[in-house]
């Protein structure tokens, strides 16, 4: 058994989507398989919109933004298929109509709530067309309502996977008679059958629930890219592929910011020796990244540059020393406001923290600690992190720059500069 993932690149036109078709014909092995896929190229941000919309109170304008989601879906369905497009419109249809009945009342619950009934929505259409698709091109395959299996909290945005309960619905599924389930990432529902997302970008994590609960060999993940990369190659033209990566190392390089697999996506792997491929699916013949519980060596230096960071110097107000109880109530202070340091420095009586610049949240920080501390806040940093470092490298990519904080472990180098 087998799990594999398409993202919103792999199906956000009709050629891709053609694409997808043929890697699935082309497997070389009859495996039953569960496919994973995500809502159409930048979908989920259009219906962040028409949800922003509807909660502002302007039904209008919500409706006019739906509507131009509800078109690309319609002409994509309309390109694609022939026999199965009345099947596929009256799908589709239900879909729109639920969301359309939604827009047309008042907001009297919170965001969350909305944002999630909304936005499920992408997952749901793009997996109605995909799954015609194949079924017409002769890929059997049966579409599952992921709500129905993955049960959550209704922590709405962010909920979390009620792992009994999904479990149960992952076993009852009948791989006997069906070869390929076809289902959505990134949402669930609560056991009043109300829509939830598990956060952003959280398809992978999905794959990763199914995999683990279907005890399979392997999750494929397919990307746009050739595989892992050992640093953007958007900002580094000259960024190689990683074939061999230990779980561990995924996890830093998501820790340190590297965007390549959802966080949450390992610990469900690495907990039942599940191994991770990521593979192009421009041309599935490339060899990929593999990723699982070894330990690889000799790997090059991995750099991940995160841009708009904000330094915050704390200074102890009365020469009380940091490590203690100003420290406890920081953490707090953090926890409460969710934020998540980048980079964390002590000194006797100051500490520095490096966070995302995020306006609110920087100044609400700033308001809990400065019954604490005298604060100082700079703006408009990067923050460099290069894993299996050397000097050369370092230098190389900070030279000329003003280098604010410097952190080093034997592994890890991180240079906030400007
Ligand atoms: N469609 C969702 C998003 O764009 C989930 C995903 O793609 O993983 O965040
Ligand atoms: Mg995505």
């Amino acid at each position: 058994m087998q799990v594999y993932k398409f993202g919103g690149a792999s199906v956000n036109s009709v050629d891709r989507i053609k694409n997808l078709g043929y890697i699935l014909q082309n497997r070389t092995d009859n495996e039953p398989l569960m496919v994973i896929i995500s809502a159409m190229g930048k979908t989920t941000n259009a219906l962040e919109k028409v949800a922003e919309v509807f909660f502002s109170g302007d039904t209008d304008n919500a409706l006019r933004l739906f509507e131009v989601i509800k078109q690309q879906h319609l002409t994509t369905a309309k390109y694609l298929l022939v026999t199965h497009y009345n099947p596929c419109y009256t799908l589709l249809s239900d879909f729109f109509t639920e969301i359309e009945w939604l827009l047309h009342d008042k907001p009297v619950r919170e965001f969350d709530y909305y944002y999630d009934q909304i936005v499920c929505i992408g997952e749901l259409l793009s997996t109605c067309i995909v799954s015609c698709y194949l079924n017409e091109i002769g890929v059997a395959n049966t579409w599952l309502d992921v709500r129905d299996i993955i049960r959550t909290d209704n922590n709405f945005r962010d909920a979390t996977v009620d792992w009994e309960r999904t479990k149960q619905a992952v076993e009852s599924l009948d791989f006997v008679h069906n070869n390929i389930f076809l289902t959505q990432g990134f949402i669930g529902a609560t056991d009043d059958n109300e829509s939830t997302t598990l956060g952003r970008e959280g398809s992978d994590f999905t794959a990763a629930i199914f995999a683990n609960l279907l005890n399979t060999n392997s999750l494929t993940i397919w990307k746009d890219v050739a595989g892992v990369m050992n640093a953007d190659p958007k900002q580094f033209p000259d960024a190689e592929l990683i074939p061999e990566l230990s779980f561990e190392e995924v996890i830093e390089m998501a820790y340190y910011g590297a965007q390549v697999i959802h966080p949450k996506t390992i610990k469900p792997l690495q907990n039942k020796g599940i191994a991770l491929y990521v593979k192009c699916f421009l041309d599935a013949n490339l060899q990929g990244t593999t990723i699982r519980q070894k330990t690889v060596k000799h790997l090059p230096p991995i750099i991940v540059v995160k841009s708009e960071q904000a330094l915050i110097e704390l200074h102890s107000q009365d020469f009380s020393f940091v490590g203690e109880q100003p420290m406890i109530e920081l953490y707090k202070i953090f926890s409460q406001l969710k934020i998540k340091a980048n980079l964390l420095q002590t000194e006797a009586i100051s500490l520095q923290i490096c966070l995302d610049d995020r306006k609110e949240k920087i100044e609400q920080l700033a308001l809990a600690a400065s019954t604490l501390f005298d604060i100082q806040v700079a703006k408009n940093l990067t923050l460099l992190t290069i894993r299996h470092y050397n000097e050369a490298i370092l230098e190389q990519l900070t030279k000329g720059k003003e280098i604010v904080l410097l952190q080093k472990t034997p592994q890890t180098v991180q240079a906030l500069y400007r």
